[in-house]
């Protein structure tokens, strides 16, 4: 039975990285026959302008239907002065993840041998760095009810959210890294703030929990900002990091920089039953946007994640990240992972290199 992708291109870098995912998709497609129907719909600030909201019905349905989503990235400063945050652009995106139940946030931060002087660190603190950070996506203090803006008395108004999470969510998201600290090095470091914060003491106690019935992964736990900091200290300490949902957006965005470019580096967002949505982790880049500048490599990647994680194809996505590792052989480089020595090019040279190296 043919298998149903959607590709979501939302803004700024978006409709271009997703251009150059789409010929690596629809080659692997045709190579491999996988019958895969991709179809394309609108999220984001692109939706608002085109119908008012930034996850049309259209889209969720198209999204519902299908096995796999790819994604670009959605926002851009022209969105963010709505008053109304259920009409900005980043409400599309987690509109899907809810509504889907996407709770499963996978992030590999890899160190290219060949981009070891990208990194702000020196080579030998990250030269084959290799974690996975796990992010629980659909709770904690981005969802918890009640949230807003509220006048006290007096006139004075407060800000507040709320940081919740129960114990089946820390147990699924908990499972997802505990099967993955299995799959590689078999240590699993859960981040939490359990000294100060009454949810991340039940999120220990889950983990501690859980541990038990994995007595082959090595479990330990580290305070969130002591894990901020190891990271940039010495992160060839960590395997897989899980962690909640604001820890683990803030802690894979400095993962990311550790490699050196945030245009490098793909993600996966899953069900319990791996359907899943398949993004760069960077986002819109309104600073570059239309300019070919863009490092379209994340979106490809997340390709080849998709295809390993949600379709099945394996093989095609060890060849999408061996072309990738051959692009950077051959010297070519997209401004944010430019250095001496190296051919600077375009967002779409870039990808017609991939797919130039998946043809050779
Ligand atoms: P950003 O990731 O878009 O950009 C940060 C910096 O990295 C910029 O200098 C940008 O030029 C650069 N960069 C990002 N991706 C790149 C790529 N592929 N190639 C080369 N350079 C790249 O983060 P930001 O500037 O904080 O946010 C911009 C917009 O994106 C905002 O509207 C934000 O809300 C949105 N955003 C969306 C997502 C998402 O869609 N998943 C994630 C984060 C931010």
């Amino acid at each position: 039975m043919s298998k149903n992708v959607l590709v979501l291109p939302g803004d700024g870098i978006g409709p271009e990285i997703v251009t150059e995912a789409r010929k690596v998709l629809d080659l692997i497609n045709d190579r491999f026959a996988l019958d895969l129907e991709i179809n394309e719909a609108l999220v984001g600030g692109a939706a608002i302008d085109a119908t008012g909201v930034p996850l049309p019905d259209a889209t969720l349905e198209a999204a519902r239907a299908a096995d796999a989503i790819l994604l670009g990235a959605v926002g851009g400063p022209q969105w963010d002065t709505n008053p109304d945050f259920q009409i900005r652009p980043e409400k599309g995106l987690l509109g899907i993840r809810s509504h889907l139940q996407l709770f499963g946030n996978l992030r590999p931060a890899i160190l290219y041998p060949q981009l070891a002087h990208a990194s702000t660190l020196k080579p030998e603190v990250v030269s084959g760095l290799d974690i996975l950070i796990v992010r629980e996506l659909t709770g904690g203090i981005y969802f918890g009810q009640p949230r807003g803006i509220r006048e006290k008395e007096g006139g004075i108004r407060e800000g507040f959210n709320t940081y919740v999470y129960d114990e089946n969510e820390i147990r699924r998201i908990g499972r997802v890294a505990f099967e993955a600290a299995r799959a590689r090095d078999k240590r699993l470091c859960s981040v939490d703030k359990a000294n100060v914060l009454e949810v991340t003491v039940l999120w220990r106690e889950i983990m501690e929990e859980l541990g038990k019935e994995y007595p082959d992964v090595e479990l330990s736990h580290m305070y969130v900002d002591n894990a901020a900091m190891q990271l940039v200290r010495a992160p060839k300490q960590f395997d897989v990091v899980v962690t909640g949902n604001m820890f683990g957006d803030i802690l894979s965005d400095a993962a990311a920089m550790l490699t050196g470019s945030i245009g490098m580096l793909p993600s996966a967002s899953l069900d319990e039953n791996g359907k899943g949505m398949y993004e760069p982790c960077h986002g819109s880049a309104p600073d570059i946007a239309g300019q070919g500048k863009a490092n379209p490599l994340a979106t490809i990647l997340s390709v080849a994640m998709m295809l390993r994680y949600s379709l099945k194809a394996g093989e095609a996505a060890d060849l999408i990240e061996a072309a990738v590792s051959t692009v950077l052989d051959q010297g070519l480089r997209t401004g944010d992972i430019m250095s001496e020595g190296m051919r600077q090019v375009s967002t779409a040279e870039m990808g017609d290199a991939v797919v130039a190296a998946l043809n050779a």
